[in-house]
């Protein structure tokens, strides 16, 4: 009889242990179901409209129904990367949404997107070095702030969500939102750098890639944010050495055709994040984010030998029996931290190339600020070139530890 009572505790102890494995279990299968279907409807609704509102509805729509939380806002960061403000929001006061915008570094929104790595404060009350909504008649329960980080970028704003509950945010569901706060950093991205070009013609009419216009326009915004978030950004320009020889001799046609392979080849060679454009005639230049003046020569000389070595026809008449290119490049914040200056010196080093002898790579120095010094010459051996420093989403960070 005892035996027997032993035997049935057993099997009761393990059945409840088998209850909290299935269980455990079933709360995964759910948070993937639900990180699935989440990723899925966000690119879903970019598959179906570059409509800044539209998305930003869609976002909201499925934090609504999907996600139980109380407060969910988004803030992005203006053009110039000074100010956030609130984009889209619910359950917030009326007052804080018309409030004046954070500054960046600012309180819990503007450290955030300062630094790339989210806050998540499970207790309001106990962490009031921040006022999260002020307006908000009472700070209790926990807070999370997500960096909204498309590609191998910086922060272009925020995602904010609260809960009433203490505590309200699990590790896993943390993960979670990390990867939707991800995708929809994308999607934001996207949307807006469609809406800001899609009035302009932005792309080389024969070469396809990027117009000068556009190039502009985007050199623009990458140098305010590389300055911003402190990052490298290097330039570099491209020029096709004695190309009126190869017009003379072949005319115009082939030329072009030439044009259109180097730009095809350099645009297949180039990152997701760097930007090909055609500047003018036979020169391209290329904006090179998060590339410091090393690895920007690196890049440089990669180009210049993939050219060197491919096959142009009738390149036999060109000096050297080659068609080739020369580079000059300029980095920031190394040489300057002027936009227009880094052109300049770009163009100033890409000169040096072309002096010095053609097919090759040189940059600016600093002492090149002056005008009519020399830039330095380097011709590096071929070195592949490293890869892309993935601007991840930090540890795991608890703000009232
Ligand atoms: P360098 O090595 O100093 O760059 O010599 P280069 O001959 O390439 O330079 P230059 O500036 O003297 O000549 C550029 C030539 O590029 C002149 C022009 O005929 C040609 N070119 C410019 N735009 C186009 C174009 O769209 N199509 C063709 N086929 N040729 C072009
Ligand atoms: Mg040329
Ligand atoms: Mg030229």
């Amino acid at each position: 009889m005892v035996n027997n009572i032993e035997t049935l505790k057993d099997q009761l102890a393990s059945l409840q242990k088998k209850y909290k494995e299935v269980e455990n279990i079933n709360r995964n299968l759910n948070e993937r179901l639900l990180e699935l279907y989440s990723l899925y409807k966000i690119s879903l609704t970019l598959s179906m409209t570059f409509d800044f509102n539209e998305i930003m509805k869609s976002i909201k729509d499925l934090f609504k129904s999907k996600f139980k939380v109380q407060q969910y806002s988004i803030m992005l960061l203006d053009r110039a990367f000074e100010y956030i403000t609130i984009e889209t929001a619910f359950g917030i006061p009326k007052s804080s949404i018309n409030q004046k915008p954070y500054k960046f570094g600012e309180d819990i929104f503007g450290t955030v997107v300062e630094t790339g790595v989210h806050i998540y404060v499970p207790d309001m009350e106990k962490q009031s070095a921040y006022s999260y909504h002020a307006g908000d008649r009472k700070n209790q329960g926990s807070f999370l702030c997500l960096p909204l980080i498309p590609e191998n970028n910086q922060p272009i704003g925020v995602l904010n969500l609260k809960r009433n509950k203490i505590n309200g945010f699990t590790k896993s569901e943390l993960t979670l939102l990390q990867k939707i706060a991800r995708q929809i950093a994308k999607v934001i991205d996207k949307t807006l750098l469609f809406q800001q070009t899609k009035e302009l013609s932005i792309t080389d009419e024969l070469t396809k890639v990027y117009n000068r216009r556009y190039f502009n326009q985007r050199f623009e915004r990458e140098v305010m944010r590389a300055l911003r978030y402190r990052r490298p950004l290097t330039i570099a320009m491209l020029d096709i050495d004695h190309f009126k020889l190869y017009n003379d001799a072949h005319g115009h046609l082939m030329g072009d055709e030439v044009i259109k392979k180097v730009a095809h080849t350099l645009d297949s060679i180039i990152r997701k994040a760097d930007i090909l454009a055609r500047y003018g005639g036979e020169e391209f230049v290329l904006i090179l984010p998060e590339i410091t003046k090393q690895r920007g020569m690196q890049a440089a000389e990669k180009f210049r030998k993939i050219i060197e070595d491919m096959h142009f026809e009738k390149e036999e008449t060109q000096p050297g029996g080659k068609l080739t290119v020369s580079l000059g490049i300029a980095t920031l914040p190394d040489d300057t931290t002027d936009a227009n200056t880094l052109l300049e010196l770009a163009d100033k080093a890409l000169y040096a190339a072309k002096k010095n002898g053609r097919n090759q790579v040189s940059h600016s120095t600093a002492s090149e600020k002056s005008p009519g010094m020399s830039s330095k010459i380097h011709k590096l051996r071929p070195q592949a070139q490293q890869p892309m420093p993935n601007v991840e989403v930090n540890e795991f960070l608890v703000a009232n530890a």
